[in-house]
């Protein structure tokens, strides 16, 4: 059995839910045990009444039988990667491995697979298995709130997500969620770092879930967010450096002296898309439809852009 969102199954024709717009990618996730205990997320422990979500969406499950022939319905419907998300196995990667290979023999999709690897050799294995791309997720930014959150060490998740980027270049992704005790210069300054290992970065905004020991969390404000998500986009397409930003007390307060020349570059409102792997656009994973947009899915339209833009450059000094 293998579990999939409810917009990737929708796609792939295995049920005939209508949905408020459909993934391009196809989300899939291995699993119900997960062996952590993150404070945001109801698969921890795999005790909790929420445990059919991740995120926002709902996983229902399908043997492999009903999947063979609907990775075909997604292709035809858009569909141009696999995202296998995983819970942290008692196996390891075996699980994993096995997936993997099913996934290759059905389908000749890019498989982008989040999971939770100990070393670069388990890293190494899932790519020689089909993996396209592993995300070494970091979720949290701020190190003592990830011991808080997590459990553990950053440095050392640090650590192996560089040491996977050296061996492995270009093949590896994190994830962010902004919103869990970090300052705005905190997380760009490890973006800047993983832009700068080549480390692709997918960024989210916390959301409170039920049943979670963080659920009545507040998500991140929405101009915090947009700052985040400009200065990662102007950080990855290198039409900023991190040294000409600044920051008041953690937040930041300007671009920098190139300020007015990178207003253009924000104007399609790109910044605002959700991020991560090619294909990627996760729709409603952190946000209600008809509720505040923080990662869009699609290209955003006039009034949502001159919205984002608007947001942003008032809290910036330009
Ligand atoms: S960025 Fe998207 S496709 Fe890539 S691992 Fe994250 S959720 Fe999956």
């Amino acid at each position: 059995m293998i579990r999939i969102s409810a917009g990737s199954a929708a796609c792939m024709g295995l049920n005939t839910s209508q949905m408020d717009a459909y993934p391009t990618t196809a989300y899939l996730l291995s699993g119900n045990l997960c062996l952590m205990n993150c404070s945001f997320c109801p698969q921890a422990n795999g005790e909790n009444e929420a445990l059919n979500r991740l995120g926002r969406v709902t996983w229902p499950e399908f043997s492999w039988a009903e999947v063979e022939n609907s990775l075909i319905h997604a292709e035809n419907k858009g569909i141009g990667r696999i995202c296998l998300q995983s819970v942290r196995h008692a196996d390891g990667i075996e699980t994993l491995l096995d997936i993997i290979a099913r996934l290759k023999q059905l389908s000749q999709l890019p498989i982008s697979l989040s999971a939770w690897i100990q070393n670069e050799e388990e890293a190494v294995r899932l790519i020689e298995a089909g993996a396209e791309r592993i995300s070494v997720s970091l979720d949290v930014v701020n190190p003592l709130a990830y011991q808080n959150i997590k459990g553990g060490s950053l440095q050392k998740r640090l650590d192996l997500l560089f040491a996977c980027a050296r061996r492995l270049p270009g093949q590896i992704s994190t994830h962010i969620i902004c919103g869990l005790g970090e300052s705005e210069a905190e997380a760009l300054s490890l973006i800047n770092r993983l832009v700068e290992a080549k480390v692709t970065v997918a960024l989210f905004a916390f959301v409170p879930l039920k049943g979670t020991p963080l659920e009545k969390r507040l998500p991140p404000a929405l101009d915090s967010y947009r700052r985040i998500q400009a200065g990662h986009y102007l950080l990855q397409t290198k039409a900023a450096e991190l040294s000409s930003f600044k920051f008041e007390n953690g937040r930041l307060v300007t671009f920098g002296k190139a300020a007015p020349q990178l207003k253009p570059l924000l104007a399609e409102g790109t910044a605002f898309q959700t991020s991560g792997c090619p294909d990627c656009n996760r729709p409603f994973y952190n946000e209600r439809p008809g509720g505040i947009i923080y990662n869009y899915h699609r290209k955003l339209n006039r009034n949502e852009r001159e919205t984002a833009l608007r947001l942003l450059f008032d809290s910036l000094k330009m």
